[in-house]
């Protein structure tokens, strides 16, 4: 059956003699494995097509699912032919960094399509590179990825149905207050009264969450932000500066000179309060224990950012 339409190239991978295999997550919220016959050693057929990254237009044979096959057994669409609506140029050509920011939301968008078909999922995939690929102040670029960071992953944890109630306990249903626990890996909080560990940074993340998974993106960035020159938030930082010197002081009991490392997540080249990258890192945390294993090109980032 010949089909067409828009889609976002995931990943690419190199396939038998000449072939090349792109996944590509459509429009219409399917992701499907695209196989690019002989395009490895074509004159005639751009290598373009399947790069990822790419917002592309195919027109692909798709085999009828046979009954007997089983479900798992991946399904081929043989690519027709197809062009280039956007190459993000920008991103691509920023250096490692552009394409390593570039692979990290494919890479989170790619998780996100394992709950099956989502037009939701192209939608925030396609905003987010548009997004990124505008041009923006050296000094606001780090700020504009972290929220873009957050929202993302927000969202993907809501498409695939892991997002609960941000804004009350999931154990008394009473309202979040000055303190909470989020209950990583699962995107549930519990309020001071259920839980003895509930603390001041949880509390804030989780007002954060409720943010991402409620508005739109540019009010979230709004009102992000907001709190990031406010009051608002100061409280959490000094729990975590709090946090952070006992932790040294146990590091330096046990190592030495290991008073000096770097810690993740808290080094010296932030631009946003503390607790915004501990939404981060608890973010992270709960898509890895989804995913089963590490989110590779965000393991590199926070690596070669050192955040
Ligand atoms: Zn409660």
């Amino acid at each position: 059956m010949l089909q067409s339409g828009p889609g976002i190239v995931l990943n690419r991978r190199n396939a038998g003699e000449a072939d090349a295999i792109g996944r590509v997550l459509f429009e219409s919220g399917e992701a499907r494995e695209v196989r690019s016959h002989g395009v490895r050693k074509s004159k005639s057929r751009s290598n373009l097509l399947l790069e990822p990254g790419s917002l592309v237009h195919l027109t692909y044979y798709q085999s009828e699912e046979r009954p007997g096959v089983s479900a798992d057994a991946v399904i081929f669409a043989s690519l027709k032919e197809g062009h280039v609506v956007e190459r993000f140029a920008s991103l691509k050509e920023d250096g490692y960094d552009g394409l390593l920011v570039l692979s990290y939301f494919l890479e989170l968008a790619n998780f996100g399509s394992r709950a099956g078909d989502s037009p939701e999922l192209f939608l925030l995939l396609k905003g987010t590179l548009e997004e990124l690929a505008t041009p923006c102040e050296a000094g606001l670029k780090a700020f504009r990825f972290t929220m873009l960071s957050i929202f993302f992953k927000v969202r993907v944890l809501k498409i695939l149905g892991l997002v609960g109630d941000a804004r009350s306990c999931a154990e008394c249903g009473g309202e979040l207050r000055e303190e909470a626990l989020w209950n990583v890996p699962e995107v549930f909080f519990s309020c001071d009264a259920c839980a003895s560990d509930a603390n001041i940074p949880d509390a804030y993340s989780a007002r954060v969450v409720a943010a991402a998974a409620g508005m739109r993106y540019g009010k979230f960035a709004e009102y992000l932000a907001g709190w990031r020159n406010s009051q608002a938030g100061s409280l959490a930082d000094k729990a975590l500066a709090a946090d952070e010197l006992q932790t040294r002081a146990a590091d330096a009991d046990s190592v030495p000179g290991a008073d000096d490392t770097p810690r993740a997540g808290r080094g010296p080249k932030k631009d946003l309060p503390p607790w915004v990258y501990h939404t981060e890192e608890r973010l992270l945390q709960c898509m890895e224990h989804y995913q089963g294993g590490p989110m590779r090109a965000a393991t590199q980032l926070r690596e070669q950012l050192r955040i």
